[in-house]
């Protein structure tokens, strides 16, 4: 928001090493070959089926991408660990058990745990030799979760914390031999973490939720009765578990946003096949231009968010180098790492799983009835997209908590958004400048994407100076900020991926990136201006307002693209490549 960033400074999913990318082939084989021929086995709860596969993606090494060597696991970056997460998303079901084990799971002992819990169970789980799950959410304890009433009480002898009650929606519950519990000591304001074994006892379940999608995960009630944890597995400090879950959400929702693009991938492929098929009118439906229009659009907006989790991806581990090169020790750099990003973890988080939600949306469409069929894929793909707008934070906290985030580091003095937002609201009164396009490649829209953000700043900045601190009130302007925000970020990703893949490869190599980051940021400017308008309707009248609608007007303004030709000559590319074309 506050300065520009230059193509070359992002990574792009086309620099992703030899090594990185077989470990990505691996990972495809073991989806092609360990689950497709067998999602109705997955799906329909075969028992021992789903914790089989987590052993043999153990065998693989699957699960302990970023578990350092000396724990067991292959200790490569974070953004390699993005890599696999992305291929794993095209396993519906098993990527929610995947996620809940090697994320939430594992890395509240990889980032906190003490030298002998590392020892002890990070082998363990890098292996698959163990399962774990994460008890954070309680039946009155959701997106509030540090209200839990899970407690914790010292035994009389001192050696035990006895934990009792009930925590609900526990992904992998129904297999896990190790729980990462959060529960209140006494009568502490914030909660403690500790690591359970299944063997201490006091554990008992519920059985499996009837889940809309994601059928073959595991997800259960757990309860806690006098369930004896001994003291010394507490995880780092007393009343820091809060702290805990929210850095493990902030890696989990990355995670997540990055996790479902294998999906995206999958549905438009298929999609893609039964348009080329599928004949109506005479002809296949893949000619129509209504059906080209989605197919596009499913793989346009993949192509943006895959842009945006890379480059946020890369942004953490060399967070994480410079932070380690300053002399601070790994767990915790790999932790700061994370935290100086959690607001595009955000961004990333809400885009990907609304991209998945629009692809598995637009798939049922394209199949017409056999959509609506579970003989065909598509009813399966809708099913399992929907819980990834609930989990990991749900969409709204985490749109709230990235405009929270941004405020907050702008009061802190810590991001410099209110100098750049007194620029702007100076800009409105002065005689604006005109912008003519220099011809280069891409001149304009890096033009529309400066003025994206001046919109941000014009409305966030004059939306703060009205509410104050009380802004956090105001949600519904708070998500049009949010919405204002991600848009911009996602645009400004693909259009700078776009940028330096053509600096490496030509411009008539790229002509696919080209038309997407172009349609993209088209629509982005659209959004923008609609969530702009909103918020600015709100809080401000007469004159004020008048000016603020003509600024926004002048920040949106970009020319007119025929958006059918692009779309046109994009659809032909995705039906030749059989789906994504990028
Ligand atoms: C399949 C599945 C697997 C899960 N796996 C796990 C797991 O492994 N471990 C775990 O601990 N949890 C897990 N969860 C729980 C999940 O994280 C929660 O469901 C989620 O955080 C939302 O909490 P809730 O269900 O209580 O909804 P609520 O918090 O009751 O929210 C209901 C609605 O109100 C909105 N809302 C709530 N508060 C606010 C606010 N302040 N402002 C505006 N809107 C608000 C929400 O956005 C939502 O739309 C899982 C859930 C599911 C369904």
């Amino acid at each position: 928001m506050v300065k520009e960033t230059q193509a070359q400074d992002i990574f792009i999913p086309e620099e992703f090493s030899e090594e990185q990318n077989m470990m990505a082939t691996a990972c495809k084989d073991f989806v092609e070959k360990e689950i497709d021929p067998n999602v109705s086995r997955m799906d329909g709860m075969e028992e021992g089926f789903m914790a089989g596969l987590l052993t043999k993606a153990g065998e693989l090494g699957l699960l302990g991408i970023t578990i350092p060597e000396e724990y067991g696991g292959l200790g490569m970056s974070f953004n390699t660990s993005m890599l696999i997460a992305d291929h794993i998303g095209a396993a519906g079901s098993f990527s929610t058990t995947y996620g809940a084990h090697t994320g939430i799971g594992t890395l509240p002992i990889m980032y906190y745990g003490n030298e002998e819990q590392k020892s002890k169970y990070l082998p363990l789980l890098s292996s698959g030799e163990w399962k774990a799950c994460y008890c954070l959410t309680e039946p009155n304890a959701g997106s509030d979760a540090n209200s839990g009433k899970t407690k914790a009480k010292l035994s009389a002898d001192g050696k035990h914390y006895l934990i009792n009650g009930q925590k609900m929606w526990i992904s992998n519950a129904g297999f896990a031999d190790l729980f990462i519990v959060f529960a209140k000591i006494d009568d502490d304001k914030n909660l403690t973490a500790f690591i359970v074994e299944k063997s201490f006892g006091g554990i008992t379940l519920n059985g499996e939720e009837k889940k809309l999608g994601i059928k073959g995960s595991s997800t259960q009630q757990v309860f806690f009765n006098d369930c004896p944890v001994p003291v010394e597995n507490m995880l780092s400090a007393r009343e820091n578990g809060f702290k805990i879950a929210v850095n493990i959400l902030n890696i989990g929702r990355i995670k997540l946003g990055v996790g479902v693009l294998g999906g995206c991938r999958v549905v438009l492929k298929e999609a893609t096949q039964y348009a080329k098929e599928r004949k109506q009118f005479g002809t296949s439906i893949a000619s129509f231009g209504a059906i080209q229009y989605k197919l596009v659009e499913m793989a346009l907006r993949t192509y943006a968010s895959e842009s945006a989790a890379y480059r946020a991806g890369q942004n953490i581990d060399d967070k994480i180098e410079d932070l380690i090169a300053s002399g601070m020790n790994e767990a915790e750099a790999k932790l700061k790492g994370v935290e100086q990003f959690a607001i595009e973890c955000a961004i990333i988080k809400v885009h990907g799983s609304e991209v998945l939600t629009y692809v598995a949306d637009e798939g049922v469409q394209v199949y017409g009835g056999m959509g609506y069929s579970e003989e065909a894929p598509m009813a399966r793909a809708y099913r399992d997209a929907r819980i990834t707008r609930i989990y990991e934070g749900t969409n709204e906290i985490n749109r709230l908590l990235l405009v929270g985030m941004i405020i907050k580091r702008a009061m802190k003095g810590e991001l410099d958004v209110m100098s750049a937002a007194m620029a702007v609201a100076g800009e409105l009164t002065g005689i604006p400048s005109f912008f003519s396009p220099d011809g280069t490649l891409f001149s304009a829209e890096k033009e529309a994407l400066k003025n994206m953000k001046k919109a941000i700043l014009m409305v966030a900045g004059r939306a703060v100076q009205v509410f104050t601190n009380k802004l956090e009130e105001q949600q519904e302007i708070m998500m049009n900020i949010a919405d204002m925000v991600i848009e911009t970020y996602v645009a400004e990703s693909a259009l700078l991926r776009t940028e330096k893949l053509v600096a490496q490869r030509g411009e008539a190599a790229c002509r696919n990136h080209i038309l997407a980051s172009q349609i993209y940021l088209y629509e982005a400017v659209q959004k923008l201006n609609n969530a702009g308008r909103e918020a600015i309707a709100c809080f401000t009248k007469g004159d004020e307002q008048k000016v603020m609608l003509m600024g926004l007007k002048r920040f949106t303004k970009v020319e007119p693209i025929n958006t059918r030709d692009a779309r046109r000559e994009l659809a032909n590319a995705i039906i030749d490549a059989n789906g994504y074309c990028f």
